[in-house]
């Protein structure tokens, strides 16, 4: 697993890279724009070319950015389904203009019209955006903690999505440890069938995987991030994950309640061997 976090894009988002970079990552999760807006202004040609330089010098592949928190594909309102497809759109556009291989989506909810209905919406939104639009990044539908009526509480909602669109080549998957385990997915006393699960269904599809403790239990369906060995999760299941080879080259992304990232990335280190 290459070890990383989500770092911070202010003043540009080569910023990431460089606070990657002083935190000791191996990899980075960057927002391509703010997360609470649906449009922002386009990439100035200087950020592009500073971010690509030293995202070359970084490893293209140890780079994933993560999608807006408004975007819902799956919403039964037109409006904000619409707004979602042109955002993501823009998002998926610019990581492939700053040659990013991987977003990150919150698949959706389906705000109590039916798990299919939901499904079926997210199922058109990535065809169309993809059918219209020449994009090399993969789209990477993350594990939900499963509150209400999210989709993606479960290895089977992304592997209905993944084995329905026509772009599924297109599509990959990001575990989260927080959510898996709120979501009832055991990795504390099951590891073995949780990873043994996620990898039988998904193999090289699992491109990221979030490292976050959780402050609630197996199963509570609370999407609370911890930090690492203060949760209900602990290091031990942390350690079993940054050894585990079939996560190799997956991107082990901290997204813990931190400032800096540095002293987590030394102690997963440390688990390592
Ligand atoms: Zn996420
Ligand atoms: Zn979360």
């Amino acid at each position: 697993m290459r070890l990383g976090a989500h770092q911070s894009v202010a003043g540009g988002v080569h910023n990431a890279i460089k606070l990657a970079l002083a935190d000791e990552c191996e990899a980075v999760q960057l927002f391509v724009k703010s997360p609470n807006r649906w449009s922002a202004p386009a990439l100035q040609q200087d950020e592009i070319e500073k971010f690509i330089s030293i995202g070359a010098e970084f490893g293209c592949e140890n780079i994933t950015a993560h999608a807006a928190y408004l975007i819902n594909l799956a919403s039964p309102k037109d409006d904000v389904a619409e707004k979602s497809i042109v955002c993501l759109t823009d998002e998926l556009l610019r990581c492939n203009t700053l040659k990013i291989p991987f977003h990150v989506l919150h698949p959706g909810s389906h705000l109590d019209t039916g798990f299919d209905a939901g499904v079926e919406r997210i199922i058109a939104g990535i065809d169309e955006i993809y059918g219209s639009n020449d994009i090399s990044t993969m789209l990477l539908l993350e594990i939900t903690a499963g509150m209400g009526s999210s989709i993606g509480g479960k290895f089977e909602h992304l592997e209905a999505i993944i084995e329905s669109t026509t772009n599924g080549d297109k599509l990959g998957v990001c575990l989260d440890t927080c959510h898996l385990y709120a979501s009832g997915y055991d990795l504390v006393n099951d590891y073995e069938k949780v990873i043994g699960e996620a990898h039988a269904r998904f193999g090289d599809k699992l491109k990221v995987c979030h490292l976050n403790d959780s402050k609630g239990g197996v199963g509570e369906h609370k999407d609370r991030h911890e930090l690492l060995g203060k949760g209900s999760i602990g290091l031990e299941t942390f350690k079993m994950l940054v050894n585990d080879s079939r996560l190799q080259g997956v991107l082990g992304i901290l997204e813990t309640p931190n400032e800096r990232y540095i002293d987590e990335i030394r102690l997963l280190k440390s688990l390592r061997g």
